[in-house]
């Protein structure tokens, strides 16, 4: 079966004419102004695939535009203008203004400490559907493309991997958090936090940038075959939470903290050079950077532990019509 990354390869890439970089990566890339370039990306969030139908409409105004968020900061790009295009169930239209302020409430709050604007959109009717498109602004020539790596590039990741997917995992009944375990999981599930300022301050110092939405394996995986690249990641350096390490000898552990998904952290590639002011910079944001692994050249990712036995660990991440 082909899968969601076949299907966009076989329909849906052509070369890019007009746009500076087309499909591919985080965001497209156009000219725009002398000095700058606007980076364009878009997001869905679907009903029973995405989230449940009873999810808080507060924390789903949130993570819709968390997600796309998300992608700005991949690219190191300055987050401006949304579009908003929403299909609402025709049922319950009693329920339907309550949810819509609670909605728009959190989406709103969350654009603004952003100044990111509401430009647009299209509203239907149909199975709850929210498709939010960003467009941001970045210096010409300057954005964190995943094609950029280069052979000997330190691999650093931004927070913690694994919390989203145990929480969902609880959600799913697969295991039993305790009330602390969901203080940890359940908000970066619910209202993940896009790292906007990090992507912006790379730009600089790193090489190659990805947000780590479809679980680290796969979204790595993408900066190799844009980059034509290999990698080795060391497992124990991998940043997780007190709740991960309770769970590391279940025998979804590595799934949940390699291919889980819905992390939202940043993936980047950068010198051995930029190392000081990288960890400066995780000091100055409060952000733990943490420094997983080498690009090399070659093809193939390959995770070691720290006995330098090879892990074997098939599952990439979510794919929408593999998983
Ligand atoms: P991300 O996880 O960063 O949102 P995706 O994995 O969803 O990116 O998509 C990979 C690339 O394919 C992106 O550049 C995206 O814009 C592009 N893409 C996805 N679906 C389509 C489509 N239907 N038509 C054109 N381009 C698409
Ligand atoms: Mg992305």
């Amino acid at each position: 079966m082909e899968s969601e990354f076949d299907i966009i390869k076989h329909y849906f890439t052509r070369p890019a004419t007009n746009a500076l970089l087309g499909v591919g990566d985080d965001a497209a890339l156009i000219a725009y102004k002398t000095s700058t370039e606007l980076a364009i990306s878009t997001d869905t969030l679907v009903v029973d695939q995405h989230f449940f139908a009873d999810t808080d409409p507060c924390q789903l105004g949130h993570k819709v535009l968390a997600v796309n968020l998300s992608d700005m900061a991949a690219m190191g790009a300055i987050p401006r203008w949304l579009t908003l295009a929403i299909t609402l169930p025709k049922d319950e239209p009693q329920g339907r203004s309550t949810w819509l302020q609670a909605f728009s409430h959190s989406f709103f709050a969350l654009a603004d400490r952003y100044q990111v604007e509401l430009i647009g959109g299209n509203t239907t009717s149909g199975p709850l559907n929210i498709c939010v498109q960003i467009i941001g602004e970045v210096a010409k020539n300057k954005a964190l493309k995943r094609s950029n790596a280069q052979p000997n590039d330190d691999i650093w990741i931004s927070g913690q991997l694994g919390n989203a997917a145990l929480a969902l995992a609880h959600l799913k009944q697969q295991l039993i958090l305790s009330h602390g375990a969901l203080e940890v999981c359940l908000p970066a599930l619910h209202t993940p936090t896009a790292r906007v300022e990090l992507g912006q301050c790379l730009i600089d110092l790193a090489h190659s940038a990805i947000d780590v939405s479809d679980g680290l394996l796969a979204d790595l995986g993408h900066i190799l075959s844009s980059s034509n690249l290999a990698a080795v990641i060391q497992l124990e350096t991998i940043p997780h939470s007190w709740v991960w390490n309770h769970y590391a000898s279940h025998p979804q552990a590595l799934e949940w903290l390699l291919s889980g998904g819905d992390d939202y952290e940043l993936c980047f590639t950068a010198p051995e050079t930029r190392r000081n002011e990288i960890q400066a910079l995780s000091r100055e944001l409060a952000i733990p950077l943490t420094r997983i692994g080498k690009m090399l050249q070659g093809k193939g990712l390959s995770i070691v532990n720290s006995a330098g036995t090879v892990i074997e660990h098939t599952k990439k991440g979510y794919d929408h019509f593999l998983s």
